[in-house]
């Protein structure tokens, strides 16, 4: 595994991606409604093109393409490199949570679409959402199926030549106010019979029978319950294959998890580039604060985690981009680490600012609230601790596995 270092081109892409993110979209959000989608903020990520970039044929999306983990099942794995898209979160993140926020819940919404979709449906959906025009949920999510996201509930009942979907969907960002949803349901009439007889279907928000509303969070964010009542869908609505579509969620989740830990570094680099200049600034017992070991200590315990964070996250992404065999446990790893770092070094950034940081409307009480959530989404950190044991024995089960098939001589003594 080479020691991970981004080469000038991508270096100076995050410097302007976090200039943009404070001069051009941060001004957006803040005139934005709190727990709203900013549809303004969203329109003018298209514009910048960086919607697009979610689902363009990538380096990094060709690579996986050709790599290991490329789909068995045909699926097109088109859309941004894992790569790309931490250098995205992490960049946007440092500069405007909101907008950094914004962009990825489009991708998870549309990403299903662009993996998996018909060109019918590609062709609807993919340049309305890469022009910002329109916005895409994921809803998997169930009062009853969080981190079990297999024991999901919500029936495809058949009706005629498709279906009525009947049940709830709880805690879908951009709910109730996107134009589709990527929607996860059951077509083998079983009850809880774990991944199998999920089916992906896309789902405007226009159909009949769908009604749903927001959710206030501790961090503003639009996110709300969908309620179907009988909302039909046909056959040209299934994404992927029927009966496959839990395969779709995973697929999703994967490309995304490593960079929900990039949103993470980013807003612990912010943090910490907060604290590096006010400890610089503030002055206490005759001297800077940085002055004092004991703070000393703190901002190079907060920047060496970070920095740890990173590699951990572009190891990841690197990873899922060349088609490793271990990516599960890699991006197991960067999301837990990422999130739980995140929350240390906003934590302790509050703490090395003082009142200050936590008056309303300040940058790192924005940071406080808006730190907590990516440790229990998209698998929480206890969840990806059981990946990262189980995918450990795994490997080493295999290792085992091919030295017990090499020829005598060639096995490592
Ligand atoms: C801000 C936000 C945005 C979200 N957006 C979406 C979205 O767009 N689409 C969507 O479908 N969902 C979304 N979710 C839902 C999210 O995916 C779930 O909250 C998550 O999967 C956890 O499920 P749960 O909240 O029901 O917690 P539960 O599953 O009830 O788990 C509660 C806690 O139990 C513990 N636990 C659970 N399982 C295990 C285990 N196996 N081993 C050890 N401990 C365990 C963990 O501490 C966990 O935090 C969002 C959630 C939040 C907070």
């Amino acid at each position: 595994m080479p020691v991970f270092s981004l080469d000038p081109e991508q270096t100076d892409w995050c410097a302007e991606l976090r200039t943009l993110a404070v001069e051009r979209l941060r001004p957006l959000a803040e005139k934005g409604e709190p727990g709203r989608v900013n549809r303004p903020l969203i329109a003018a990520l298209g514009e910048l093109g960086l919607m697009a970039r979610l689902f363009a044929d990538t380096e990094g999306a060709r690579a996986g393409r050709d790599g290991a983990s490329a789909p068995e099942d045909g699926r097109r794995p088109v859309g941004a490199g894992a790569l790309e898209l931490c250098l995205l979160r992490e960049s946007l993140a440092q500069g405007c949570t909101e907008a950094e926020t914004a962009l990825a819940l489009q991708g998870l919404g549309a990403c299903p679409v662009a993996r998996a979709g018909t060109e019918r449906q590609r062709a609807r959906w993919l340049p309305e959402v890469s022009a910002g025009r329109a916005v895409a949920a994921f809803a998997l999510s169930e009062p009853g199926a969080g981190s079990d996201a297999a024991a999901l509930a919500l029936r495809a009942e058949p009706d005629g030549d498709g279906w009525l979907l009947t049940g709830e969907k709880r805690w879908i960002s951009n709910a109730p106010e996107a134009d589709f949803y990527t929607v996860f349901a059951r077509t083998d009439g079983s009850e809880g019979a774990r991944g199998r007889g999920i089916t992906a279907f896309l789902v405007p928000a226009d159909r009949p029978g769908l009604t749903g509303s927001a959710i206030e969070m501790l961090a503003p964010h639009a996110i709300g319950s969908l309620v179907f009542d009988a909302v039909p869908v046909t056959r040209e609505d299934v994404l992927g294959e029927e009966g496959h579509g839990f395969r779709v969620a995973m697929d999703t989740l994967n490309l995304f998890r490593p960079s929900v830990g990039a949103f993470a570094v980013g807003m612990a680099r912010a943090a910490l580039d907060a604290t590096l200049e006010h400890t610089a600034r503030r002055t206490a017992f005759g001297g800077p604060l940085k002055d004092l070991q004991a703070v000393a200590h703190q901002v190079a315990e907060m920047a060496t985690r970070t920095e740890a964070a990173r590699l951990l996250v572009y190891a990841a992404a690197e990873a899922y981009d060349t088609g490793a065999p271990d990516v599960p446990r890699r991006s197991a790893m960067a999301k837990l680490f990422a999130t739980e770092t995140a929350q240390f070094v906003v934590d302790t950034a509050v703490q090395l600012h003082g009142a200050t940081a936590l008056r309303r409307g300040h940058p790192l009480e924005h940071l406080y609230r808006e730190v907590r959530a990516p440790r229990i989404y998209e698998g929480a950190s206890e969840v990806q601790r059981t990946i990262i044991a189980k995918e450990l024995y795994k490997e080493r089960r295999a290792q085992q596995e091919r030295t017990e098939r090499a020829p005598v001589g060639e096995r490592a003594v």
